[in-house]
């Protein structure tokens, strides 16, 4: 039997779901239950009605599914899924900052380890950054790990916004050469990118964002500055619409260990089963379900 197939049999004896991140493996999002940005999988996570929940994508967003949903099972197909923009940020840091700034509110994107998480008043996506800022009574914002994002922010709120840490970066958005950058369509740009590459962007939008951007678009051809795997989201999406990577070599490498191979393992064996420390769970949580709230 073709493995897609032993995949979909497997899943449907054992009642699980796949969510798989837009820069998932084409393969990997073709089997996918629900394809989606980070704050849509949050979302789905939440409402799924599934006893096994396999997650194609990293770490963090495993670790959120798991936090959300203590009686379903998530399994995460590889353990080498990580992100590396999350090792930024340590939840010792994140006290330090509280101390220096005891008037400031701590939003961390969601792309940030569990420990850090538990110490965020809010977290936050590329999706909905300013709207989290904004609905804070806070004029002082400590927002990590991505300076990228934070900049991005205090482009668009009156609220001080300082990074944290101010080295916060993705290594696959701030890869792109400005000047290297195919022109021939409609430029769509992730807010993780500095600000030189958002500067020439027709939208600035999250991987959520773009899908949305491209359905409502009579345009035909569309550049596509994020990882370079939200092309194959996107085709999938819109097969009469061309898209262009921006760079070839936009690759998170974390992302790309999730495999056709390793997702009918996790399933076949269990694993693995992503455990979060119960206070450090409980504590995350709040900071996750305020944002779901809010957005
Ligand atoms: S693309 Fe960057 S921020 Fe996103 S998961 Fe990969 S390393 Fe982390």
């Amino acid at each position: 039997m073709e493995l897609k197939e032993k995949i979909k049999k497997l899943k449907d004896e054992m009642n699980a779901i796949i969510l798989a991140h837009n820069y998932q493996r084409k393969d990997v999002q073709e089997i996918a239950d629900f394809k989606g940005d980070s704050l849509e999988l949050a979302r789905k996570a939440k409402n799924v009605d599934a006893d096994y929940i396999v997650f194609a994508g990293v770490d963090f967003m495993a670790e959120t599914a798991a936090i959300i949903n203590p009686d379903k099972t998530v399994l995460i197909p590889s353990k080498a899924a990580t992100c590396e923009m999350a090792k930024f940020l340590t939840g010792e840091r994140v006290r330090e900052y509280k101390k220096r700034y005891p008037e400031a509110a701590v939003v961390l994107y969601v792309n940030s380890t569990a420990e850090a998480k538990a110490e965020a008043d809010i977290t936050c996506t590329s999706a909905n950054a300013v709207k989290v800022v904004e609905s804070l009574p806070n004029e002082v914002i400590l927002f990590g790990p991505d300076a990228n994002l934070a900049s991005h922010v205090q482009e668009h709120t009156d609220k001080k916004i300082i990074p944290l840490p101010p080295e916060g970066h993705c290594y696959v958005h701030t890869s792109f050469d400005v000047d290297s950058i195919p022109r021939d369509g409609k430029i769509l740009v992730h807010p993780e990118c500095p600000p030189e590459i958002r500067k020439i962007g027709d939208a600035v939008a999250s991987t959520g964002g773009m899908v949305k951007y491209v359905k409502n678009s009579n345009e035909k051809r569309f550049v596509i500055v994020t990882e370079r795997d939200m092309v194959s989201r996107l085709q999938l999406d819109f097969p009469d619409k061309e898209f262009v990577p921006a760079w070839e070599n936009a690759i998170c490498l974390g992302m790309k260990h999730v495999t056709l191979e390793n997702i009918y393992r996790s399933l076949k064996e269990k694993k693995y089963v992503v455990k979060v420390d119960p206070d450090i769970a409980e504590r995350a949580k709040r900071a996750i379900e305020r944002m779901l709230e809010v957005s």
